[in-house]
């Protein structure tokens, strides 16, 4: 079968590897879509977290762990499961014709509600990170949230709050393109820090607060998620030091994004406005389960997200479209 690996940075090919082979209630998939994500292009540029991927022969490693695609074989019997199915699931090395679902994992194959695409669908996973991140801030109904970062993750939280909650909602980036996109999904502020400041902008919709012993104006949102991380080559205050600086006092940060080095934080101002900081990885089952019903039921819109889609022999192109943060939200890779 034909399978997309990464050798190095900036070096995904497309070769031939050995079709997975099936044991006693295995499951394949013939896959159908898969999505680009963030902490793949982690790797794709730099070279970080080289162990995810599984391996193939040649040495390289098959990427890609948001997948969806259709059942084409079933070694006996699988509970719940037949040939034909549509569905989608979780695991790694989505960038091929074909994925070998473990028995023991058959048990995570969800059904794609009707009416559902395979580009849609592929894009659970990602939304079920935004939905943990979420999920970690609790969030009350009159309270405003802010998302920094406007890519799938951010986008993803903005359409979880918009779903099911009452929030006000502002989102920051750097992308038109992005911020445009938030917007048709109801974000109901958008802000491009290329243009203004963005803490400055939150200060004034937040309502500015002076804290003692603190030399800064601050703002006074519940929530901020930092859905932008810290690239190798970002220079000025991290996003992450801008957030606790927007957050009111006792509220919380959301990290639900990858750090590429150390940030450097004035500490302190957390410190004194006793901000609760959460990191944000992933996702439970049941989160998983409940971002594919959000998007099946039609609460959540997933397809302005998707702004590519590129066959698997172009898969190198696909990662290259996906480094663009100005036009690209969501690649997919149709293999
Ligand atoms: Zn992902």
């Amino acid at each position: 079968m034909k399978a997309a690996a990464y050798y190095g940075p900036r070096d995904v090919r497309v070769g031939e590897v050995a079709k997975p082979g099936l044991e006693r209630g295995d499951v394949l998939l013939r896959v159908r879509a898969c999505g680009i994500c963030g902490s793949d292009l982690h790797t794709y540029r730099h070279g970080l977290f080289e162990d995810l991927g599984v391996p193939v022969e040649a040495g390289g490693r098959v990427m890609g762990h948001e997948f969806s695609g259709e059942v084409v074989e079933i070694n006996g019997e699988a509970a719940g499961v037949k040939v034909g199915d549509r569905v989608c699931t979780v695991g790694m090395g989505g960038n091929a014709e074909y994925y070998r679902v473990p028995a023991m994992m058959s048990v995570a194959l969800l059904p794609i509600p009707e009416g559902i695409s395979f580009e849609e669908a592929a894009t659970t996973e990602p939304l079920a990170t935004s939905l943990h991140a979420v999920n970690l801030a609790a969030p009350a109904d009159g309270e405003t949230h802010v998302i920094i970062g406007a890519g799938i993750i951010g986008l993803g939280a903005l359409q979880v709050l918009k779903a099911t909650t009452s929030v006000r909602t502002i989102v920051v980036d750097i992308s038109d393109r992005r911020l445009e996109v938030a917007r048709q999904l109801g974000a109901d502020v958008t802000v491009n820090a290329g243009r203004e400041d963005p803490l400055q902008k939150i200060v004034e919709l937040t309502g500015p607060e002076h804290m003692s012993f603190m030399p800064v104006m601050t703002g006074r949102a519940d929530t901020v998620y930092d859905c932008a991380g810290l690239p190798l080559d970002y220079t000025g205050t991290p996003v992450l030091q801008q957030a606790i600086t927007m957050t009111k006092e006792n509220g919380k940060v959301v990290v639900v994004s990858i750090f590429e080095k150390p940030p450097e934080l004035e500490i302190n101002l957390l410190v004194r406005k006793g901000i609760t900081l959460y990191g944000s990885w992933a996702w439970s089952f049941d989160e998983f389960r409940h971002a594919l019903e959000l998007i099946g039921s039609g609460k959540v819109d997933r397809k302005p997200l998707i702004t590519h889609t590129f066959p698997l022999d172009r898969a190198s192109e696909a990662y290259e479209t996906q480094l663009k943060a100005e036009e690209a939200v969501k690649v997919l890779i149709l293999p």
